[in-house]
């Protein structure tokens, strides 16, 4: 019986090595736990199809919104860890969503780190209905105007939910919060006036900007973006406390083969190391990780770090 079982174990782990060295054999899907169109589906968009041709084989993207991109999340981190299924991950789901979340079905820390995709500062964003034109105007709008103010966000965790939290217990402001499957859907309602401002990724919001049918008051980095030269930072706009940066990075199932996971960080690297495709990432103003930034253990100790960093400044918002 004991050589039965040690018979199978060797010969499951011989079809695994068999398995990763075919990897990959089929189309591998990527969940975006946030609505299609919005910054973290971007981001995946752009490297995931550079990424299929150096792969041999289809990225698809499948968008699974809901609960702050916990429900994608939950949904890729429970499917077979063969390496096809696979998920972009951020700030919010893989760093603020543990202080939120006290039943979350995954651990963040777990889940096995691919690489980091992209880092996108945070701009906080107002209609073009609404009144204030500069950040300072729009402090004075918020404190005097308590009742009227509406917030867009991603669902409880998103990235726009738990940074413009930041910013709100930074101004003492309290908006009614306006939730959106990702902030996608959440842009194109700023832009027809039915909500106020929001904090979000620069990745989705850089081309309306430019095009005037949003108002950048502030982005939240130290510099000002290449991408958006005219948008002051939060520091010259007078807020200098508030300091953001999200980021986006893949992650695979818990128990998905080294072999397999380095194959889709090679992959990774080569979609960073692409002039197209880096042109297309860094015109929409995303910041993008220097070669000491792309391994997997990086991210791995990253996601720690974030996790960490959040629950304290989630906890004391409540
Ligand atoms: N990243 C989300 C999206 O793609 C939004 C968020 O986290 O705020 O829509």
């Amino acid at each position: 019986m004991k050589m039965f079982a040690a018979a199978l174990a060797i010969a499951t782990a011989l079809t695994g090595s068999a398995m990763a060295q075919s990897y990959p054999a089929k189309p591998i899907t990527m969940i975006v736990p946030f609505a299609a169109g919005g910054p973290t589906d971007i981001i995946a968009r752009f490297v995931g199809e550079h990424m299929s041709r150096s792969l041999g084989q289809t990225i698809v993207i499948e968008n699974v919104a809901g609960a702050g991109g916990t429900t994608g999340i939950t949904r890729a981190a429970g499917s077979p860890n063969d390496g096809y299924t696979i998920m972009m991950g951020h700030m919010g789901t893989h760093g603020a969503a543990p202080a939120l979340y006290p039943g979350l079905k995954y651990d963040p820390t777990a889940l096995v780190p691919v690489g980091i995709a992209a880092s996108t500062p945070i701009l906080i964003v107002g209609s073009n209905k609404l009144p204030p034109k500069t950040l300072q105007e729009f402090i004075a709008y918020a404190k005097a105007n308590p009742d009227k103010l509406n917030q867009a966000h991603a669902g409880i965790g998103s990235v726009s939910h738990s940074t413009c939290v930041m910013l709100n217990v930074q101004l003492g402001i309290k908006p009614t919060a306006v939730p959106y499957t990702g902030t996608g859907p959440a842009l194109n309602d700023m832009i027809s006036g039915q909500v106020d401002y929001m904090c979000d990724q620069i990745v989705n919001l850089s081309e309306q900007i430019r095009a005037g049918n949003v108002r950048a008051y502030a982005i939240a980095s130290p510099e000002r973006s290449p991408a958006l030269p005219d948008v002051p930072t939060t520091k010259e706009a007078g807020l200098p406390e508030y300091q953001v940066i999200a980021w986006n990075a893949i992650f695979a199932p818990v128990g998905t083969a080294p072999e397999i996971t380095a194959k889709l960080n090679d992959a990774l690297k080569k979609a960073l190391a692409d002039e197209t495709t880096r042109g297309r990432l860094l015109n929409l103003g995303a910041v993008l990780p220097k070669e000491n930034e792309q391994s997997q253990a990086f991210l791995g100790e990253f996601v720690k770090q974030e996790v960490a960093r959040w629950t304290p400044i989630l906890k004391a918002a409540k």
